[in-house]
């Protein structure tokens, strides 16, 4: 089971936290490195479209 993003083999697969359901007939296998990956690449997201008052105070003080 390799995993669809950086091809590396899955380690521990478990369909609960490496499957990702794309619709009925399609799903991909996602290793741990790259939802991490993933979700630190949507914080950035959400981070540039909804900035929180303390990263404004950040952006302020530099
Ligand atoms: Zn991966």
């Amino acid at each position: 089971m390799n995993c669809v993003l950086c091809q590396n083999p899955i380690r521990d697969y478990d369909p609960a936290f490496n499957r990702l359901q794309i619709d009925e007939s399609r799903a991909v296998d996602i290793c741990q490195e790259c939802v991490d990956r993933f979700l630190k690449w949507q914080q950035g997201k959400y981070a540039r479209l909804f900035p929180t008052n303390a990263a404004k105070r950040r952006f302020r003080k530099s």
